[in-house]
């Protein structure tokens, strides 16, 4: 065993000796096995690409130059976000190895002693993670029995803990909803210091905050590209006045975007309206599945403008042990939340996956009660 005995100090070096209180008590985000499963647990975009732009992308791949840093700025690939966001005029990028990257790097540009970081429960649980281990004090304010915010329980939060980072899910995982506009906005007017709207599922969405930016200068919007179809390459984006973003950017490492990723969804970007096509197609079939679930007895299901669909049964456990064994992998929620007891979430397929699952879900279910 490695010891600092060089040092004349005996006691071996451990992890619970050396590292931060806040690191060891984080449970770590656990991502299942999925080999040889349908995966309709992690929000990805079953659809693929057209065989001509796979083939543009191969011949891109193969000239790309990955013996060199990639551009630092990623000038390139940020001129194609702007185009395709929508932002207002002075609105500005800063670009993320996912948004997950970014959300840290909030957290770690406001953290000071007791410096709070405040969102809505049930919701994305890296808010609370990054919180945690960037040593941020978290807040988490209860939704209404309907999964719509809680607004006199949020502001009164707000009073009571000066959040300097608020983050609001538009529309919010698990739950799949939009939170009223209305609310968010006081939340906004209200907040002493920065709100993020996070809107990793804006692409099937019937609503946005991005052109509020203008109006609200503690504003930022968060996306994604990974539920639109690139959870593989890791790309996501914060959009906001330049005055936030260029203090922010000196957090970034300078190449967290690779070389790969700056071509790859660059060129899927110039084909932006493929991926709208695969999130209209997606809604669709969202659809289809939202109405089968409703109709399905002793499931009851919660409307979603997102690509996920979040429903509750009566032995959660059982129905999605009887999915897994019938090689379908979904995401069990219950135990995660009081609100979400015996809540299941599955990812909308294609409507081939998506009739699977039901068929799988009718048995397990069945054959759980
Ligand atoms: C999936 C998700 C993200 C993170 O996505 P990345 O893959 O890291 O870009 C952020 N926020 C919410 C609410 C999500 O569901």
């Amino acid at each position: 065993m490695s010891s600092s005995s060089i040092l004349g100090s005996s006691v071996p070096v451990t992890p619970g000796r050396l590292l931060r209180q806040e690191v060891l008590d984080i449970s770590a985000y656990h991502v299942p096995a999925s080999t040889g499963m349908l995966k309709m647990d992690a929000m990805e975009n079953p659809y693929v690409l057209p065989q001509a732009l796979r083939d543009e992308i191969a011949r891109l791949v193969a000239d790309a130059a990955i013996n060199r840093y990639p551009d630092a700025g990623a000038y390139d690939l940020k001129q194609k976000i702007r185009a395709v966001s929508g932002l207002p005029p002075g609105m500005d990028v800063l670009l993320g190895n996912g948004s997950d990257e970014l959300i840290q790097l909030l957290a770690l540009a406001a953290v000071k002693p007791g410096a709070v970081l405040l969102s809505v429960e049930p919701s994305f649980a890296m808010y609370r993670m990054i919180s945690a281990f960037t040593g941020m004090r978290y807040v988490g304010v209860p939704l209404a029995d309907n999964f719509d915010l809680d607004l006199p329980a949020t502001l009164q939060a707000i009073r009571q803990h000066q959040p300097a980072l608020v983050f609001l899910a538009y529309p919010n995982n698990p739950t799949g909803n939009l939170f009223d506009a209305d609310a968010i906005e006081q939340i906004i007017e209200a907040a002493p210091g920065l709100v993020v709207v996070d809107e990793a599922y804006y692409a099937f969405a019937s609503a946005s905050f991005i052109s509020q930016l203008a109006r609200f200068p503690s504003l930022l919007v968060m996306r994604t590209f990974s539920k639109l179809g690139m959870a593989g390459l890791r790309l996501g984006f914060l959009a906001g006045s330049t005055a936030w973003l260029e203090q922010l950017e000196k957090l970034r490492l300078p190449y967290n975007v690779g070389v790969l990723t700056q071509l790859v969804a660059g060129k899927l970007l110039e084909h932006h309206e493929v991926l709208l096509q695969q999130a209209e197609q997606i809604k669709e079939d969202r659809t289809w599945l939202y109405d089968r679930l409703v109709g399905t007895v002793d499931v009851r299901a919660y409307p979603s403008e997102a690509n996920f669909i979040l429903f509750r049964v009566t032995h959660a456990g059982r129905v999605f042990e009887g999915l897994k064994q019938r090689g379908i992998l979904i995401k069990n929620l219950h135990g995660a939340h009081p609100a979400l007891d015996h809540c299941l979430r599955v990812t909308v397929g294609t409507p081939e996956q998506n009739e699977q699952f039901i068929v799988a879900l009718q048995e397990s279910i069945h054959q759980s009660d």
